[in-house]
């Protein structure tokens, strides 16, 4: 469904992150025929372009990360027709009667903030002071937000200087995924999981997004933040959220931030042994953490794994064991959601009978599916065996779904229909800080070690430990 016209300007839109996500979702979305007349896309940044500079500087975004099969060139034309280029310093004063001359009235405007945390106070105060953006103006803002709770906080304060909540969209782009939000309507559009959705039914959840990159390249950014920041405190947290959070009364940005925030604020204080921190070596020719990070005294983790329980009647004694790490053995996203096995066997012990599982697959093969014991055909007698009923979306919906739609492009979409359901609240991101700042602050306060980890492997040991001696364990990374 086509959106409304809209003028978009993307500051920072030279950036890594425009070449590689921003734009070459937004060209997807036109050639998908969702942009209507009269959109116009505006990049602005600290390079000298002019419109015709900025296009070709586009296309040659659009060729290095999209497939060649997805650029048909009458599409890519069209795009690049949409695009126009104005230099602006945030900090300063260039640019910004020329910005101010480019904005329409009467169609939906949207500005993101592709540039780092420190100039969105800039940037804020200088759309306001220019009269660029409208009452109704719409900011995107990107992740980090904030270190801690105090940044975070000071972040929130001076973007609502200009800004009412409303018009904020603070991008995790998890829940950007098909199959996050396929989460949502497996969980609320079916009778047959909310009933045994809690902890009468569900031994634990699992929570895991590893990577097998390392941190090279932006290492010593890395290495102020370490992967609780950057990727529990935010992405591992939403998913928890959705996971865990009560049914929201209907599916309303509001209604629905409300149910996580609850959920941020059930977490109890995690137990100092229910955390397992690490480092990665060097490996077969790849440079170990604190040569990436180019600090041979770094303390930072670049793995974390951890047991995590809310406080609440639903979830009360159901553990949620979240781990994340970079070089890791492969790149693997998933939830896990484990149920009790059945009160009574009527079958013979050895007979092969398990627990269901609910897997949603983030990368790669994103996809649900759910195992079930069923009987092995034959006339072997009653034996067991557990198939998973798949739900993957190549399969149920065909080829269509091969080409579903990246996360940035769909919350991009959002953004323009004024949709704030998978945008994180200001209340939600500081409830998180709030949550893992002291978890941080005690590692700082007794100068805590992370172990060491091979390269290409699942972690440190102490990772599996930590949750064979619940008795269970991790499904395999592959
Ligand atoms: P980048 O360094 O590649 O690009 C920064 C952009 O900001 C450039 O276009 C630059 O011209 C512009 N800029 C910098 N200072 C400016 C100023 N004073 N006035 C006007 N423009 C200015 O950064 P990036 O990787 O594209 O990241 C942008 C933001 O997105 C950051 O906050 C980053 O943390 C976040 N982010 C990036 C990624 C990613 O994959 N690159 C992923 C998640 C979040």
């Amino acid at each position: 469904i086509p959106v409304d016209p809209f003028d978009l300007v993307i500051f920072g839109g030279t950036g890594d992150l425009a070449r590689r996500k921003i734009l070459p979702g937004l060209y997807r979305r036109f050639r998908d025929g969702q942009m209507p007349e009269g959109v116009s896309i505006v990049g602005a940044a600290r390079s000298e372009f002019d419109d015709d500079g900025y296009r070709a500087f586009v296309a040659e975004a659009l060729a290095e990360f999209l497939p060649k099969a997805k650029l048909e060139p009458k599409a890519v034309k069209g795009f690049l027709d949409l695009l126009g280029y104005i230099a602006v310093d945030a900090t300063g004063k260039d640019g910004w009667a020329e910005l101010a001359g480019r904005m329409r009235k009467g169609v939906v405007q949207a500005f993101y903030f592709s540039v780092g945390p420190s100039l969105f106070g800039a940037l804020a105060e200088r759309l306001h002071k220019h009269k660029i953006a409208g009452a109704d103006a719409r900011i995107v803002v990107e992740k980090p937000f904030g270190h801690d709770l105090e940044s975070a906080k000071a972040l929130n304060a001076t973007l609502a200087k200009h800004f009412h909540e409303t018009q904020i969209y603070r991008i995790d782009h998890y829940l950007g995924k098909e199959t996050v939000q396929n989460l949502m309507a497996v969980r609320f559009g079916n009778m047959l999981f909310e009933p045994l959705w809690k902890n009468q039914y569900i031994d634990h959840v699992q929570i895991t997004v590893a990577e097998t990159v390392g941190v090279g390249g932006r290492g010593a950014y890395y290495d102020k933040s370490g992967a609780m920041r950057d990727m529990v405190q935010n992405h591992l947290m939403q998913l928890l959220c959705l996971i865990a959070m009560e049914p929201p009364s209907k599916f309303d940005p509001d209604a629905v931030r409300d149910e996580k925030l609850k959920v941020i604020r059930a977490l109890k204080p995690v137990e100092h042994e229910h955390i397992v921190r690490g480092q990665y070596r060097a490996g077969d020719g790849t440079p170990s953490y604190v040569e990436d990070a180019e600090n041979p005294d770094s303390l930072t983790e670049s793995f974390i794994a951890m047991k995590v329980h809310l406080a609440n009647w639903r979830w009360n004694g159901t553990p949620f064991y979240l781990r994340t790490g970079k070089r890791m053995k492969a790149r693997h996203s998933e939830i896990v959601v484990r149920f009790k096995e059945p009160p009574h066997s009527i079958f013979e012990e050895d007979t092969g009978q398990s627990a269901n599982e609910l897997r949603i697959r983030l990368q790669p093969n994103e996809g649900m599916d759910l195992t079930v014991t069923i009987k092995e055909p034959g006339p072997g007698g009653m034996r067991l065996i557990d198939v998973p009923l798949d739900m993957t979306f190549a399969d149920a919906l065909g080829e269509e779904a091969s080409d579903v739609p990246d996360a940035y492009e769909r919350l991009i979409m959002d953004v323009i229909r004024g949709n704030q359901t998978l945008f994180m609240r200001g209340d939600e991101v500081e409830a998180a800080w709030a949550w893992t700042d002291p978890i941080i602050g005690e590692w700082t306060e007794r100068e805590d070690r992370p172990l060491r980890y091979d390269a290409g492997s699942t972690g440190p040991e102490e990772a599996l430990i930590l949750m064979h001696r619940d008795g269970r364990r991790w499904r395999e990374l592959s």
